[in-house]
């Protein structure tokens, strides 16, 4: 088989320890939605769900109906997936047929789902999104009491599977404020709906950094992301989570469930005075040893870590010098005793040394999330015990 230039590798153990702690932190109560938006943050949505059922995952968010497609034909369990954002009116009767619940946040899609059940003679599986302060996606005050009345009109067609709403960035202290408004907001709007006959099933509102912070918003389901991966939303939420445990322990509980491993395509030296890479933006200070790696921006790896990034070979962190090209990039190797075909480890680690996605940009936690969703479909994924 012919090899490619870098793997990315999940660990099952890691990300059965991320969901004992988060179920630590929720209690029994509670229903985690495992969030598989963004082809499993990069992790592979295909290889992802598979070990996530294995660990005892039975409800899945996407984002699109693609998605959702993605996981109707993955699961071994009949896990239940929810779309939270788009579906086209085009597709709603196969969301219906195919038992895959949807967020209801407008008019157009509310009347365009009741239509399509009628026409299959089965129940649209919905969740009423509200709009509580985020500004995105969801009924405010006004479209809520319209959509109460046409729901009573149609109740043989739909089953209310939930109500939900989205806090705007409860990853940071700055937005307590917003947040909590956010959560009276909800309760509103939930009672509204329960004086009107309409009781959901279930309630959410919890991504990974409200449910960590606000236990008031863990409700009976949370939508979980960016825990689960071995990430911490924010280093705030990490901090906060710090702040309020028992467990004498201080170390973060969370363990990465992806590592990305490519391996020396060429090692050279490069005398004191020299220019490394295109252009100026790395001067060898000292003669130096370097290797190339066959990773660049074309395999995710960003641009903006030219001069930044950080990478372990032979159990030694070295650091990315020069410009990150479109497949290559160059390491400082001079401490590393590097040799060709010596692995590189991009992100992940072994022997208590690591490269964490968070290392890269302390100053933005964004990073996480775009770094790990912008690594490609096309590097193959495989699964670790
Ligand atoms: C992405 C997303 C989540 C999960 O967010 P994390 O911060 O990764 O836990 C939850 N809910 C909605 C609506 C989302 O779009």
């Amino acid at each position: 088989m012919i090899k490619s230039p870098s793997t990315i590798f999940l660990s099952k153990s890691a990300l059965q320890i991320n969901l004992a702690f988060i179920k630590s932190q929720l209690g029994e109560d509670v229903t985690i939605s495992s969030v598989v938006k963004g082809n499993a943050y990069g992790h592979g949505i295909k290889q992802f769900v598979k070990i996530a059922e294995e660990c005892g995952i039975r409800h899945f968010s996407v984002f699109s109906a693609d998605e959702a497609y993605e996981v109707l034909h993955i699961r071994k369990h009949n896990s239940e997936i929810m779309i939270m954002g788009v579906l086209e009116n085009d597709d709603l009767e196969w969301a219906i047929s195919n038992d895959i619940q949807f967020f209801v946040f407008e008019p157009d899609r509310m009347v365009n789902a009741i239509n399509a059940a009628k026409r299959l003679g089965k129940k649209a599986r919905i969740h009423i999104e509200v709009e509580t302060g985020l500004n995105r996606t969801g009924f405010n005050q006004e479209g809520l009491k319209a959509a109460i009345k046409f729901l009573k009109e149609n109740r043989d067609h739909f089953v209310l599977e939930g109500a939900c709403t989205h806090y705007a960035g409860a990853e940071s202290v700055a937005n307590h404020v917003r947040v909590q408004k956010q959560i009276k907001w909800f309760n509103k709007f939930y009672k509204l709906l329960v004086t009107n006959d309409l009781t959901p099933r279930i309630r959410h509102t919890a991504c990974s950094a409200a449910a960590m912070t606000y236990p008031k918003t863990r409700m009976d389901m949370v939508r979980i992301g960016i825990l689960q991966y071995g990430y911490w939303p924010s280093r705030e939420t990490f901090i906060d989570y710090l702040g309020k445990t028992k467990n004498p322990d201080k170390s973060d509980p969370l363990k990465r469930v992806i590592s990305w491993r490519s391996a020396v395509m060429s090692i050279k030296s490069v005398a004191l005075g020299e220019f490394i890479g295109y252009g100026t933006s790395f001067l060898a200070q000292q003669d130096m040893r370097i290797a190339t790696v066959p990773v660049g921006y074309a395999q995710g790896y960003s641009r903006s870590l030219s001069n930044i990034g950080r990478a372990l070979v032979n159990n030694v962190r070295v650091g990315v010098i020069g410009v990150v090209n479109m497949n290559m990039m160059i390491l400082d190797v001079t401490e590393a005793e590097a040799k060709k075909g010596d692995e590189v480890i991009l992100i992940g680690g072994d022997n208590g040394l690591e490269i964490s996605v968070a290392s890269f940009g302390e100053l933005s936690s964004q990073l996480n999330y775009e770094l790990l969703t912008r690594l490609p479909d096309r590097i193959p994924r495989i699964i670790k015990e």
